[in-house]
């Protein structure tokens, strides 16, 4: 089952759609990304074949059939690692999720001194994102649960993320 992320606060219908397929053999499809032409900069990120959306979808969904890491490592390549400068290191989630939060911690870490309520949120639900993979990685959850636990709540960090950004 795909990981159904959203990329944009947007309302309008989607345009266009990208298919991003896997270059081995049986070319497996990896995501399939819809936007509409305001927020077509967006699937710059996702390299694929694109093609006119017939009408009826959402601008920003997003369906990532991808395994668990490589979930993981597009989030942080396309918003956490250009908003908190963290990355992925041995693929060890928990720390780069736990580091990324202390980041927006430091950063935005009280409503009072917060730019804007909307990232203080982002530092909390990558707090949130943070204890799963760290619950995870302790045992405390089955490997497929948590890791859908820890894709769920990077989705939602990262609508409120694009929302902060004004997308
Ligand atoms: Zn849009």
């Amino acid at each position: 089952m795909p990981v159904l992320r959203q990329l944009t606060a947007c309302s309008a219908p989607a345009t266009q759609v990208v298919e991003g397929r896997s270059r081995e053999k049986g070319r497996a499809l990896q995501y399939r990304v819809e936007v509409c032409v305001r927020h077509r900069w967006l699937a710059q990120h996702w390299p694929g074949r694109c093609t006119k959306r017939e009408p009826g979808g959402r601008c920003g969904t997003m369906a990532d059939h991808r395994a668990y890491l490589q979930v993981v490592q597009s989030h942080v390549d396309t918003w956490i690692l250009p908003l908190t400068a963290q990355d992925l290191h041995d693929d060890n989630v928990a720390a780069a999720l736990r580091a990324a939060h202390q980041w927006m911690e430091d950063a935005y870490g009280s409503p009072a001194t917060a730019r804007g309520d909307l990232w203080y949120a982002v530092a909390a639900a990558l707090g949130h994102a943070a204890w799963l993979a760290e619950a995870l990685a302790a045992g405390l959850t089955a490997r497929e649960e948590g890791e859908r636990q820890v894709l769920a709540a990077l989705s939602a960090a990262e609508l409120i993320a694009g929302t902060a950004c004004g997308r």
